[in-house]
């Protein structure tokens, strides 16, 4: 008998054509991750992880591996009734249990309606604390009868999703606060490999709250693969708008800025969309003409919005689940309270954004913020 690790993907099964493209991510998505600790192999229509001696950690991270809809650790015994019926012997069993029998193999010689009473007849006689219970079982017995027999007793949720990197890449506005790690996670959800950009006003912004983005960049790879954090000086641009634009319209032009520098380097990483953490109302700026405002004419990427219509309670129960809350309530601030106005205009209008930005030397800026980034 030996154990492996059976890794189930689900919406993968609906995608067509896609399919064999999607199963194939996955598979080498797995292998990244498991690499120097597990094998993987498609069998059938699950994913087999074998010779892994460190079992908590495979589960860890198959289990947070987008595609994965859940996995079970399973022991592979021979296909021959004995072989079963030895392997029930030695489960230790209480309480209520059914016994769930699969025979997918029509050469098995029992047919199912037979063989799940002989099955359960045995943990039976070798349990004397468990009890038949097929309406309400605390313990499912599935024996899943193919080219070998899988028989277990545990199903671990997976995160769901598609696998990383079937959508393309995406470039994350990554600030250090709750919302944008999140955004960050339900892009990779669905297939988009993630870079992060981030906008430092040193030195007005610490080198800590640098290392908070490092940080947070570190947990996000729990799910996706690799991803790169580019670091954007952005204190003369911030000092160029206080000096010289209406205040109530400095945040509006600061994003403005953002997004700009974003498209540049994410021509450069191969992103095909800039990603951020806004979301409706949430803060004054947060309108829908505060929201349109800062990307009207300043992007061809499209700018996603994963957390558009979300509650805050909805966001922070996502970001203690996905392990970045934690890092996102030390208070180091991300963008100085020195730029940040008094009273920014809750409903921006775009001619006057535009023209207040227009008395900034918009290129030479961007260029040189560009030129800065590490
Ligand atoms: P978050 O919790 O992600 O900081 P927020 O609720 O504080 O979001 P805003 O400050 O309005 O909202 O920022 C909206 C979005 O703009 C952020 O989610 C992030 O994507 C982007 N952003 C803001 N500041 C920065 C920054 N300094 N560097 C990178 N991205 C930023
Ligand atoms: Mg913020």
């Amino acid at each position: 008998m030996k154990q492996i690790i059976l890794a189930r993907y689900g919406e993968i099964h609906l995608k067509g054509g896609n399919r064999d493209h999607f199963i194939r991510a996955l598979l080498n998505n797995l292998r990244k991750r498991l690499k120097g600790i597990a094998t993987a192999s498609v069998q059938g229509t699950r994913i087999e992880i074998n010779k892994y001696t460190d079992e908590r950690s495979v589960v860890d991270i198959v289990s947070a591996t987008f595609g994965v809809v859940s996995l079970s650790i399973v022991a592979v015994v021979e296909l021959t009734p004995e072989s079963i019926f030895d392997y029930l012997k030695t489960q230790k069993i209480n309480g209520r249990f059914k016994v769930n029998v699969n025979r997918a193999n029509k050469n098995f010689p029992i047919k199912t309606m037979d063989f799940a009473p002989i099955c359960g007849g045995i943990i039976l006689d070798n349990n004397p604390n468990a009890i038949v219970d097929v309406n309400n079982p605390e313990t499912t017995i599935s024996i899943d009868i193919r080219e070998q027999t899988y028989i277990y007793d545990n199903v671990i949720s997976g995160v769901g999703g598609l696998p990383v990197g079937v959508s393309g890449r995406a470039l994350v506005l990554l600030s250090g606060g709750i919302d944008s790690p999140v955004a960050s996670y339900l892009a990779a959800k669905r297939g988009l490999g993630v870079d992060f950009i981030h906008f430092a006003t040193p030195p007005y912004t610490s080198d800590l709250s640098i290392e908070k983005i490092k940080t947070l960049a570190t947990k996000l790879e729990t799910f996706t693969d690799k991803s790169r954090l580019f670091v954007v000086p952005f204190t003369e641009i911030s000092k160029a708008i206080k000096k010289n634009c209406d205040p109530s319209y400095t945040i509006t032009i600061m994003r403005r800025f953002m997004i700009r520098i974003a498209e540049h380097v994410g021509r450069k990483t191969g992103a095909s969309c800039i990603i951020t953490g806004e979301n409706l109302a949430q803060v004054a700026s947060q309108t829908i003409e505060g929201i349109a405002s800062n990307n009207f004419c300043v992007t061809c990427l499209p700018i996603l919005r994963p957390l558009i219509t979300f509650d805050k309670s909805e966001i922070i129960t996502m970001a203690k689940k996905i392990g970045t809350y934690e890092t996102s309530i030390q208070p180091h601030e991300d963008c100085c309270t020195v730029f940040v106005p008094e009273r920014p205009v809750i409903k921006p209008n775009i001619k006057k954004a535009i023209d207040e930005e227009s008395k900034l030397d918009i290129e030479k800026l961007i260029i040189a913020a560009v030129d800065g980034v590490i």
